[in-house]
């Protein structure tokens, strides 16, 4: 690296805080396998586990909603924004992008934004596609997204990836008149998602100390995709969605549900990172209004 002898914007000073951008894909894994309401309701009792750590940690959060959850638990999306936490949508029923056409995606943002109206959110900025699923071939979705009047997305995956991924993504700016904030994705042997679900759940502490603790020296936020699953220590076993039936990955899904919070609590002491919703770590960075 050239010597820079006028540090840029980008340059850390000292004693600037680290951020660590807390999210939860507020959604019903019953909804995507079949029978799955057979399993008994677990999104309310597990976001407030969410909700009762922040208060304890005294901070606040983004919650990427599905309209239908929503829909199922109205009070519950009260709850959140009683709280002081920002609600962002995760479309209306988790359908990825690359299914769905532009005029399906214009009806399902439709109907997402009349259900969190009516439940009193009135500031809705985020974005966060199912299953990081803005590639190459859904980019479309930015300018939808645009006209609806949200600000910002974080809905790409910039590396290969089982799921989705965009390897070619060019990096955090705006597309289409949205700012997308990527995942990051660790470094090698860790090219992954680290900062939440799965990941975030297997790797010990200190690997996921040691890629915050890179993002952060890069001048970047950690970010992170809980579910409420991720904290769900009851939950009965069954195959998980968008698996390919791997039973390898659903073993995973329920490693370390107990450890979250005590997780999170290590990288905010041991980085001196603060949890921060989306909305408030951009309004330094772009005019969200
Ligand atoms: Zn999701």
């Amino acid at each position: 690296m050239s010597a820079n002898l006028s540090p840029g914007p980008s340059s850390k000073e000292k004693g600037d805080i680290n951020v660590f951008l807390f999210s939860i894909d507020l959604e019903d894994v019953r909804d995507f396998i079949p029978d799955g309401h057979q399993y008994r309701a677990a999104v309310p009792a597990n976001t407030l586990k969410y909700l009762d750590w922040l208060d304890r940690v005294n901070s606040k959060a983004t919650f990427f909603i599905v309209g239908k959850t929503a829909r199922d638990y109205p009070d519950l999306i009260k709850e959140i924004i009683k709280r002081g936490h920002e609600t962002a949508c995760h479309t209306d029923t988790h359908l990825h992008l690359t299914k769905q056409t532009e005029l399906q995606f214009r009806k399902d943002c439709e109907s997402f934004l009349n259900t969190m109206h009516a439940l009193g959110a009135t500031d809705i900025k985020g974005f966060r596609a199912p299953t990081f699923s803005m590639v190459e071939s859904s980019k479309w979705a930015y300018s939808v997204l645009r006209d609806f009047g949200f600000k910002y997305s974080s809905s790409v995956l910039p590396s290969t990836n089982p799921i989705f991924g965009w390897p070619e993504f060019k990096g955090e700016g705006y597309y289409d008149g949205i700012y997308e904030l990527p995942m990051n994705i660790g470094s090698w042997p860790f090219k992954v998602p680290f900062g939440g679900g799965v990941y975030f759940r297997f790797f010990p502490n200190f690997v996921v100390n040691s890629l915050a603790s890179s993002t952060f020296k890069r001048d970047k936020a950690v970010l992170s995709y809980f579910h409420p699953y991720d904290v769900d220590v009851d939950q009965e076993r069954f195959m998980h969605p968008h698996l390919n039936d791997s039973k390898l990955l659903n073993w995973l899904m329920y490693v370390n549900r107990d450890k979250v919070f005590s997780k999170a609590e290590s990288l905010m002491k041991n980085q001196n990172a603060k949890v921060m919703r989306y909305d408030e770590y951009l309004a330094s960075k772009i005019n969200t209004k």
